[in-house]
């Protein structure tokens, strides 16, 4: 670290929400050392750090020059926790995008719930129908629901026996289309049934934290359904399909899964399918006034471009933003949590043993606990207030939203 980088950070109000690389590069320096020595950020000093000040001033000016990024670090890190229960005060329409079925709440399931409970006026968006992480033993349980219920009806009631018989004969031809189905391999009535599982658990999930199930949209994307592992190139079609829900909803605040770890790629032709149709859809409004984040201070006044929506990047299924990168983090108390890993729960087809796990051995629900309590006690040991747990977002316009 330079002088002349000191210099660029000390001054009044220095990186705010945005930050200059600079200033990140700083904050993290901070942040590092600050883990290093596990001392607070505001117990360091000019001692704790090696800099270069070879133009430098006085040993005095030196110190109070150190002391003011370490204020100003500690400072823009406080500012960027969420303090309200709900992180946005008007009534607004929301909209989370989920790569797959359960990509929502198991990274953003705190915001969401936060939302609903603020009275906004929330929908979730699903890109892909997820079919093919459901296992064939799953598909076998549900049709043999089915069976049994067609059994246990036509004996408590003989007169149904006929018009039971057509669900026989429907549960009968998905038995035989599932057996035939290699794992991963999927015969297009065997999709239909898994899309059809992964379909009820996202809406049952969304429920728990309160989403009425119209609000729930599933776009079933066309680059996603080949029934195996190896999905099709996208197309303008999936860029037409998602810039349509964009239309109907009209959101705005947008949710969007910047995880591009995931094994098979799908978040990032998700992630390019929502940029393209995002900046089909808020072409010709105009360009903004302030940064993107600004939509969290209280009182500012709604700027011009109010119908462009602001983006919020999340992470959680495979990696987290660090707390610099993050411009907002939400405190999520142990209820909280809880009602978000009730959430998470719902999607039992990807319970237990996921058929997609990566090389992560934990489960969904855990890698969420896991990343949001270690958020939580990262800001602890900088000596920010201890939360329960905390789920972190990066906020930017449409047009801003990073290509890597
Ligand atoms: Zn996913």
């Amino acid at each position: 670290m330079t002088t002349e980088q000191l210099q660029e950070v000390v001054k009044p109000s220095v990186f705010a929400r945005t930050h200059s690389v600079v200033a990140l590069d700083i904050a993290n320096k901070v942040v590092e050392r600050s883990k290093e020595l596990g001392r607070p950020i505001l117990d360091l000093d000019v001692s704790d750090f090696d800099i270069d000040f070879a133009n430098a001033p006085s040993a005095i000016e030196r110190t109070v020059m150190v002391d003011h990024f370490l204020k100003d670090t500690f400072m823009n890190l406080l500012e960027r926790i969420i303090h309200n229960d709900c992180p946005v005060t008007r009534k607004q329409t929301v909209l989370f995008f989920s790569p797959h079925p359960d990509d929502d709440v198991i990274s953003a399931g705190g915001m969401m719930g936060a939302m609903l409970d603020g009275g906004h006026d929330t929908h979730a968006c699903y890109m892909t129908n997820g079919s093919v992480a459901v296992w064939n033993k799953t598909a076998h349980r549900h049709i043999d629901f089915l069976d049994r219920f067609v059994d246990a009806m036509s004996e408590a009631d003989p007169s149904l026996a006929s018009k039971l018989r057509s669900v026989e004969d429907a549960t009968s031809f998905l038995k035989k289309s599932v057996e035939h189905c290699e794992e991963g391999k999927d015969l297009p009535i065997a999709q239909t049934l898994k899309r059809i599982i992964r379909e009820s658990e996202a809406v049952s999930a969304v429920a728990e934290l309160g989403m009425p199930s119209a609000n729930a949209h599933f776009l079933d994307l066309p680059f996603y359904r080949t029934g195996g592992i190896k999905k099709k190139a996208p197309s303008d079609e999936d860029v037409e399909l998602t810039y349509q829900l964009l239309c109907k909803v009209r959101p705005r605040h947008v949710f969007v899964a910047a995880d591009l770890q995931d094994p098979h790629g799908t978040h990032r032709v998700c992630y390019d399918i929502i940029r393209a149709a995002l900046a089909r859809y808020s072409a010709g409004m105009p360009a903004p006034s302030a940064p993107a984040a600004s939509c969290l201070e209280p009182n500012t006044v709604a700027p011009a471009s109010e119908a462009r929506p602001v983006v919020w990047l999340y992470r959680g299924a495979w990696a987290e933003w660090s707390v610099t990168e993050a411009s907002a983090i939400l405190p999520l108390s142990r209820h909280q949590l809880q009602r978000k890993v009730d959430a998470i729960y719902r999607h039992e087809s990807q319970k237990d043993r996921a058929m997609f796990p990566g090389a992560d051995p934990r489960e969904f629900w855990q890698r969420a606990v896991d990343r949001n309590r270690a958020t939580a006690r990262e800001l602890a040991q900088l000596g920010l207030p201890y939360f329960h747990a905390c789920e972190s977002y990066v906020i930017v316009w449409p047009e801003e939203m990073p290509l890597e």
